[in-house]
């Protein structure tokens, strides 16, 4: 379903990530961990090009592009299978919840906008924002903004959504009501990389779990594997490090 093979990516000198390897099976719910640095975003926005790699290819589904000179309506193509959920929402400040949500349908999609908006209700109302049509971004909470965000990539019924760190800038007690959208996502087989630092949320919500460091996957496996009997020492250190 998703294949990065032999991904490489350097800025300026800096090799940042060195020939990863990594196969996503549709409806896999794939956690990627790792210490601050160690590439995890980057491996991410490589998946979708918002990152060029420096070497390797990666396929989505049928379609796969080459970092080689890559022509710009395969990125695109690319992209349009994708979505992606940011640390900091990203969300259009002067448009409302609803506009937020319609904006992907109508701009990269082209549907037309009375579909597009009973489209965008109908996933407001499963992230619970269905009082928040026409609010705008300022008069949302951190965690209702991030749900806007997990809406605006649902909508788009994307092959992978794409999470980077998507609770890292919240206050606490506003991570778990994203986190339970999540959750509930995950169960209806939607492909999802998260990258992630809560721990219970990674072992309970994931199939599969890859564990990064120094820009190479040191480990990957089942949740329950990883977590519970790790094999390599950089695991055994970072699991203990954090949980
Ligand atoms: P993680 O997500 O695991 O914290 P990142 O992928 O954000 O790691 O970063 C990996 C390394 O690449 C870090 O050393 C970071 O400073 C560097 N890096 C990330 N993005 C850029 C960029 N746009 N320009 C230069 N260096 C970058």
């Amino acid at each position: 379903m998703i294949k990065l093979a032999g991904i490489s990516k350097a800025f300026g000198k800096q090799l940042v990530l060195q020939n990863i390897d990594l196969t996503v099976r549709k409806g896999e719910v794939v956690v990627i961990l790792g210490p601050s640095g160690s590439g995890k975003t980057t491996l991410l926005r490589c998946m979708n090009f918002l990152e060029r790699p420096s070497s390797g290819e990666v396929t989505i589904g049928d379609f796969t592009v080459n970092c080689k000179r890559p022509a710009k309506k395969d990125i695109h193509t690319l992209r349009g299978k994708t979505a992606m959920v940011f640390q900091q929402y990203n969300l259009f400040k002067h448009k409302t919840v609803l506009e937020n949500v319609m904006e992907g349908l109508i701009v990269a999609q082209k549907m037309p906008k009375e579909e597009a908006r009973a489209r965008s209700a109908e996933v407001l109302l499963k992230v619970g924002l269905s009082g928040k049509l026409d609010a705008y971004p300022s008069q949302l909470s951190g965690g209702q903004q991030q749900r806007v965000g997990i809406a605006r990539a649902l909508v788009l019924n994307p092959e992978v959504i794409l999470f980077d760190e998507p609770t890292s800038a919240l206050d606490p007690e506003l991570v778990g009501e994203v986190l339970a959208v999540i959750r509930k996502i995950a169960k209806e087989g939607i492909t999802m990389i998260i990258v992630t630092h809560e721990m219970s949320f990674a072992r309970e919500v994931s199939n599969h779990v890859v564990f990064m460091d120094g820009g190479v996957i040191v480990e990957e496996g089942k949740p329950g594997e990883l977590f519970h009997s790790p094999k390599e020492e950089r695991t055994k250190q970072f699991l203990k490090r954090i949980t």
